[in-house]
C-alpha cells in the first residue's frame, strides 16, 4: 500500500474548492486545501450575491447535503428576496445580497472549525505515476494524496482585459496559474477558452439616490439554510437606475476600444450575463437597460452596479457611467474588466467528476466551463465527496437528474459539454415540480446521510421535521367534508357530491389562511412552516403523480448500465460521428447515452442490442 500525506488534496480555495475540502473532511478524509492565499478563501470575484433563479435551488441542495454556502450566505446576508414570488413555488428562487467581507470571514470560520489543513502555496505541477495522479508540486515541496480535486476557477492562463490593456491574472489582485495550465496541456486534455466580465465598482457616497427607485428586501426574509433560525437585520436597500440614450451613444462610439469588440478576446462569454457592449449591439432597439445598485456591505461604501459589466477603457467607463441617472458624479473605485481563462471540456469527466484520462483527478467549478459561485460550490461538494470515496474505497456519490439540480447540472456538463459558460436555470430541469427549493432537504438529506456527509444535528432536526410532515399529511388526508359542508364553512367548491380532504383544500390558492383554519380547526396545531410545505404538495399533487411516472421511466433507462470499457467502434450500425461522441463521453447508463446531442433512436437500439448480446455471452460463460 502506498503511503500518502493526505487522502484528498483540493487545489484552489474558491467556492468549488471550499465545498470540496469541507465535504471531504466531513466524511472523514484527511484533507488539505492548497490555495494561493488563505485570506482569499470565500472571496466573491464578481457580484456580492448568492442564489437567484435556479441558483437558489443549488444553494438549498448544498445545504441539504450539509455544505457551507447556505449557512455562510445567511450569516453574511444584507438583503434577502425570493425571486419569482408571483409564479409557482417550483420556480421561485431564494437570493441574498451578501456583505462581501462578512461572507469571506464566515467561510474562513468554517475552515477554522473543520479538520482541513490549509496550505498557502501555488500548485505548479501534478505528480502522475502510471496514469494516476498522486499529488502536487508546490514551492513548499510535494504533497501526496490518493485523490486530487482541481478547482482553479478563472485562474488557468487567466488574462484580464480593460480596453486595450491586458494583464495576466486570475482576477483583480491575483496572479494566474500558468505552470499548472501548461501541465494540463501536456496531458493532452481537451481544453478551450472562455471569458466573463465584471462592472466597475462605485463609491456609494458619490451616488445620488434621491431620484432612484428603491428596492427593499422581503418583509418576511427567508433563509437559505434549513438550519438558520434568525437572519441579520436590518436589511439594506438596493436601488434601480437605467442606462440612457447618451450612455448607448458613448458605448457605440467606442466599441472598437472594447477588448470584446476590438478583437482582443477569443473566449466565449456567458450569453445570459452579457456585457453592456453586448447588450447595446444585440438589443439595438432598446434605449435603456436596467441597472441594480447593490451595496457590497454594511460598513463598506462600495456599490456593485449590476448590469453594466464591461471591458471598455477606464475613460470610456467613466464617461458612460456619468450619463446614468444617480451616477452623474459617481467615483469609480475599481474599473470593470473582462477575463479570459482556460477550461477543460467537461465531457472528459464521468458523473463523479473524475477525469477519464488519468485516475485520481477530479475537476470542479469554473474549470469545467460553468459560471457562478453556486454552480462551482455544488460541483465542489460532489467532487470532494467522490474524491474522499475513492480514497476510502467507498461507493461513488451520484445525484441523478430526477433527484436534484446538482444532478441536472453535472449530467448536462459531462454528457453535453459546454459551448458557453454554463449557468443553472430552472428550465434545465425536466422534473422541476418535484425539484423545488422548498423540499431540497427531503430530496437530498437522506442521500447525504447515506454518503456520510450530514452532521448529527442536521440529521436530528431533519428527522423531527420529517415526522411532523408525515403527521400533518395523515391529519390532512383523514379529514374530509362534503361539498355542502364546505359551502357552509365558506369554502368555494363545485356541488358535485364528491367529498374532499383538508389536504385538497390546502392546495386551493383562492382560499385564504383564515378561512381555511376556521373551516378546519383541527389543523390549527400544525406549525405554519409545515402547513406551508403541505400546501405546496397539495397544489402540485395531480401533476406530481404524473411526474412520478416520468421519473420511474427515467430510472429504468438509468438502471441499464453500460460497461466502462465498451468498444463503440465494434457496434454495427453506428455512424462514425456517434461512435466518436460515445467514446468521448463514455456514458455510464443507457439513459445518459440517450442525452448525448445527436444520438438517434436507431443508435440507441443498436447500443442496447449490443450490450444485451455481451451480457448474454458473459452469462453463458
Ligand atoms: P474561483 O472562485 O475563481 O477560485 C479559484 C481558486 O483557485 C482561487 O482561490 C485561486 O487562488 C485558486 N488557484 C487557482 N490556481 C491555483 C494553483 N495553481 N495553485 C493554488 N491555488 C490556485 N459569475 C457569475 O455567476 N456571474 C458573473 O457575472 C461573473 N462574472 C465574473 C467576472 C469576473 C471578472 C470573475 C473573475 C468571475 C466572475 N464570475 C461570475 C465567476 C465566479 O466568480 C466564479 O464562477 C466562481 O468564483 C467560480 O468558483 P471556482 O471555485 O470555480 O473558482
Amino acid at each position: 500500500m502506498k503511503q500518502f500525506d493526505f487522502d484528498v488534496i483540493v487545489i484552489g480555495g474558491g467556492h468549488a474548492g471550499s465545498e470540496a475540502a469541507l465535504a471531504a473532511a466531513r466524511v472523514g478524509a484527511r484533507t488539505a486545501l492548497i490555495t494561493h492565499r488563505r485570506d482569499r478563501i470565500g472571496e466573491m470575484s464578481c457580484n456580492p450575491a448568492i442564489g437567484g433563479l435556479g441558483k437558489g435551488h443549488l444553494v438549498r441542495e448544498i445545504d441539504a447535503l450539509d455544505g457551507a454556502m447556505a449557512r455562510v450566505a445567511d450569516a453574511a446576508g444584507i438583503q434577502f428576496r425570493l425571486l419569482n414570488r408571483s409564479k409557482g413555488p417550483a420556480v421561485r428562487g431564494p437570493r441574498a445580497q451578501a456583505d462581501r467581507a462578512v461572507y469571506r470571514m464566515a467561510m474562513q470560520r468554517e475552515f477554522a472549525s473543520s479538520a482541513v489543513t490549509v496550505i498557502e502555496a501555488e500548485v505548479s505541477d501534478l505528480i502522475v505515476d502510471a496514469g494516476q495522479v498522486e499529488g502536487v508540486v508546490t514551492p513548499l515541496g510535494e504533497y501526496r494524496a490518493a485523490a486530487t480535486v482541481l478547482t482553479t476557477g478563472t485562474f488557468l492562463n487567466g488574462v484580464m482585459h480593460i480596453g486595450d490593456k491586458q494583464v495576466a491574472g486570475g482576477r483583480v489582485g491575483d496572479k494566474p496559474a500558468t505552470a499548472l495550465a501548461a501541465r494540463l496541456y501536456d496531458m493532452a486534455l481537451p481544453m478551450g477558452r472562455l471569458k466573463t466580465g465584471t462592472p466597475a465598482r462605485l463609491d456609494g457616497r458619490t451616488i445620488e439616490y434621491s431620484g432612484l427607485e428603491r428596492q427593499p428586501g422581503d418583509v418576511d426574509p427567508m433563509p437559505f439554510s434549513f438550519l438558520t433560525e434568525t437572519l441579520p437585520s436590518p436589511q439594506l436597500d438596493c436601488h434601480i437606475t437605467r442606462t440612457t440614450p447618451q450612455t448607448h451613444a458613448i458605448i457605440e462610439q467606442n466599441l472598437e476600444r472594447s477588448a470584446l469588440y476590438g478583437g482582443r478576446i477569443d473566449g466565449i462569454g456567458p450569453r445570459y450575463c452579457p456585457s453592456i457592449e453586448d447588450k447595446i449591439v444585440r438589443f439595438a432597439e432598446k434605449d435603456n437597460h436596467q441597472i441594480f445598485l447593490e451595496p457590497e456591505g454594511r460598513n463598506d461604501p462600495t456599490v456593485y452596479p449590476n448590469g453594466i459589466s464591461t471591458s471598455l477603457p477606464v475613460d470610456v467607463q467613466q464617461a458612460f457611467i456619468a450619463t446614468i441617472p444617480g451616477l452623474e458624479a459617481a467615483t469609480i473605485l475599481q474599473p470593470g474588466y473582462a477575463i479570459e481563462y482556460d477550461y477543460v471540456d467537461p465531457t472528459s469527466l464521468d458523473p463523479t467528476l473524475a477525469l477519464g484520462k488519468v485516475t485520481g483527478l477530479y475537476l470542479a467549478g469554473q474549470i469545467n466551463g460553468t459560471t457562478g459561485y453556486e454552480e462551482a460550490a455544488a460541483q465542489g461538494l460532489m467532487a470532494g465527496l467522490n474524491a474522499a470515496a475513492r480514497a476510502s474505497g467507498a461507493q461513488a456519490c451520484i445525484i441523478d437528474r430526477s433527484e436534484g439540480y446538482i444532478g441536472v447540472m453535472i449530467d448536462d456538463l459531462v454528457t453535453q459539454g459546454v459551448t458557453e459558460p454554463y449557468r443553472m436555470f430552472t428550465s434545465r430541469a425536466e422534473y422541476r415540480l418535484s425539484l423545488r427549493a422548498d423540499n431540497a432537504d427531503q430530496r437530498l438529506t437522506p442521500k447525504g446521510e447515506a454518503f456520510g456527509c450530514v452532521g448529527a444535528e442536521r440529521a436530528r432536526l431533519f428527522h423531527v421535521k420529517q415526522r411532523a410532515l408525515e403527521d400533518a399529511r395523515d391529519c390532512l388526508q383523514n379529514l374530509s367534508i362534503s361539498p355542502k359542508e364546505a359551502a357552509a364553512r365558506g369554502l368555494p367548491v363545485n356541488q358535485d357530491g364528491r367529498r374532499r380532504t383538508a389536504f385538497e383544500f390546502l392546495g386551493y390558492t383562492k382560499i385564504d389562511s383564515e378561512t381555511y383554519l376556521a373551516a378546519f380547526p383541527e389543523v390549527a396545531g400544525i406549525p405554519d412552516t409545515i402547513r406551508a410545505q403541505m400546501g405546496i404538495e397539495a397544489l402540485y399533487s395531480g401533476y406530481l403523480d404524473r411526474q412520478t411516472a416520468d421519473i420511474e421511466a427515467f430510472r429504468r433507462d438509468e438502471g441499464l448500465h453500460l460497461p466502462p470499457d465498451l468498444d463503440y467502434a465494434a457496434i454495427g450500425g453506428l455512424t462514425g460521428e456517434i461512435v466518436e461522441k460515445l467514446t468521448s463521453v463514455r456514458p455510464i447508463t443507457l439513459g445518459q447515452a440517450s442525452r448525448i446531442p445527436g444520438m438517434t433512436p436507431a443508435a440507441l437500439t443498436a447500443l442496447l442490442a449490443h450490450v444485451r448480446r455481451i451480457s448474454a455471452r458473459a452469462a453463458a460463460g
